[in-house]
């Protein structure tokens, strides 16, 4: 279900005073003047205040409901006549300052549901956290003021246990051997190898194999839990897991904060993650010998373009049809030629001030901690919403739905995350002369760094086009052009 927006004629502006602390961060004067501000800036007429004064909360008296019927409710009058003008037609769009400033109580936003729904006016608001636009919105919005009404109450003690279920659920996982760097309870750091986990993560993090690191331990001393010898498989488990960053995991995605304390702080185990990653595929080793690998698209068909090997070492990019690739074979570019034209355009942007202004915010420290900020909150709602559905106060679709919501915000932001790690985007910034810093690099450096500078830029790398048989066989550099990301 979409509504048609129609900028309103007639809109309301609701503002809300509270007796409640923490829900009045924003005192009405300063609400009212966001909310106007906000109405200016979609195009709409200043409209009606509706200032409600909800110091009685929780006070419940029988009242009239937009469908005709009546119904008990926490005595809020200016809600209800904001409710009534929707209704009659005399209002035609909504602003609220917040979504806790429209519904503490479930009921009166499903309420509102109505309303809108039969009205099908405009609703926004100045944090951006109320939308009843579409099903998704909808669904949040239930999330969001469900949220708020549990955490205006005491915690019971069904809660409190379902909570501790849910915990231990993430500590032990189905119980089995003792987890390497802590204690057989789980919680408790057992700091020798804790030691050992960091010194690991360092190593990878210089650039040594897991192998190497493997081998090292071995000599050293060290013990893994079960084994005589450190593996790679099960360095590698170790090094990957959520569990070292103090991360909770349930049915296999990230539920939030553990209980137990960390090994590797969250900056660090990302950067694990990330070096860990480009070593992954089996065939990684090579194709990231030539930077450009993951950067070219074809023309035809959108895949990316992998390196190939013609003859004399001479190589190129082709949009491989083998079935692990699954592109059309219709595009080659000579790779040498590709190279020098990509390096040309991207030591090019390196010299623009404005250009390495912004990639100095993308990959600065600052920038991954908002990034983090922005996970943690969108993690404790997860966290809470466990919690909900588990205490049957949302149902497992709308538990589902959210989760798949706030889901995608969890892996938007942890890839944003991952793309501002690369240190070595950082260094080149950093010298004297970015654009001659940036030509001397390794390929696998060569190709973080162009893919973080050209994420900033808002493209994903460069499409090429066919060669055109009409110019000469000599390599064309207008074949590639920069690629939006999708
Ligand atoms: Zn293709």
């Amino acid at each position: 279900m979409k509504f048609v927006k129609t900028p309103p004629k007639h809109p309301a502006l609701l503002v809300r005073i509270s007796d409640d602390r923490d829900g009045d961060k924003a005192g009405v004067g300063r609400q009212e003047a966001d909310a106007r501000a906000l109405a200016e800036r979609l195009g709409w007429p200043q409209g009606e205040l509706f200032v409600e004064n909800d110091t009685s909360a929780f006070k419940r008296r029988t009242v009239k409901l937009p469908d005709g019927s009546t119904g008990l409710r926490v005595v809020r009058p200016e809600f209800r006549r904001l409710l009534e003008a929707i209704t009659l037609g005399q209002v035609d769009g909504l602003i609220a300052y917040h979504l806790d400033r429209v519904a503490r109580d479930p009921r009166d936003l499903e309420d509102l549901i109505d309303a809108v729904e039969q009205t099908r006016i405009p609703v926004e608001s100045v944090t951006g956290s109320l939308r009843l636009s579409s099903d998704a919105d909808i669904t949040m919005a239930r999330i969001g003021v469900a949220i708020a009404n549990q955490s205006s109450r005491d915690a019971s003690r069904r809660i409190r246990r379902k909570q501790e279920e849910l915990a231990e659920q993430g500590q032990y996982g189905g119980g089995g051997a003792r987890r390497y760097g802590y204690e057989a309870d789980g919680v408790t750091l057992r700091e020798s190898e804790a030691k050992v986990l960091r010194y690991a993560a360092q190593r990878v993090l210089d650039g040594a194999s897991v192998t190497r690191v493997c081998r090292d331990l071995d000599e050293q001393g060290h013990r893994p839990v079960k084994a005589e010898k450190w593996s790679s498989r099960t360095l590698w488990d170790q090094l990957t897991s959520a569990r070292i960053a103090g991360l909770r995991k349930h049915r296999g995605e990230i539920v939030g904060e553990a209980a137990w304390p960390a090994i590797l702080d969250r900056d660090t185990w990302e950067r694990v993650q990330v070096a860990l990653n480009a070593r992954r595929s089996p065939g990684a080793r090579r194709e990231l010998s030539h930077w450009l690998s993951g950067l070219l698209f074809c023309a035809h068909c959108g895949k990316a373009l992998p390196a190939n090997f013609v003859r004399d070492g001479m190589h190129r990019y082709w949009c491989h049809s083998g079935t692990r690739y699954g592109g059309c074979g219709r595009i080659a570019i000579h790779g040498p030629g590709a190279e020098g034209e990509a390096e040309r355009q991207v030591v090019e942007y390196l010299t623009r001030p404005d250009v390495t202004r912004r990639l100095a915010e993308v990959t600065s420290r600052r920038g991954a901690e908002r990034a983090r900020t922005d996970l943690a909150e969108d993690e404790a709602q997860l966290r809470d919403l466990s919690r909900m559905w588990a205490e049957k106060v949302i149902t497992l679709d709308e538990f589902t739905e959210a989760r798949r919501i706030i889901q995608q915000r969890i892996d938007g932001a942890q890839a944003i995350q991952l793309a501002q790690v690369p240190e070595v985007a950082r260094n080149v910034l950093r010298a004297a002369h970015p654009g001659e810093s940036f030509a001397a690099l390794e390929a696998t450096p060569k190709r973080e760094t162009a893919r973080v500078l050209l994420s900033s830029l808002g493209f994903k790398g460069w499409t090429v086009t066919p060669h055109d048989p009409a110019k000469a066989r000599r390599f064309d550099p207008t074949r590639m052009t920069l690629a939006d990301v999708d």
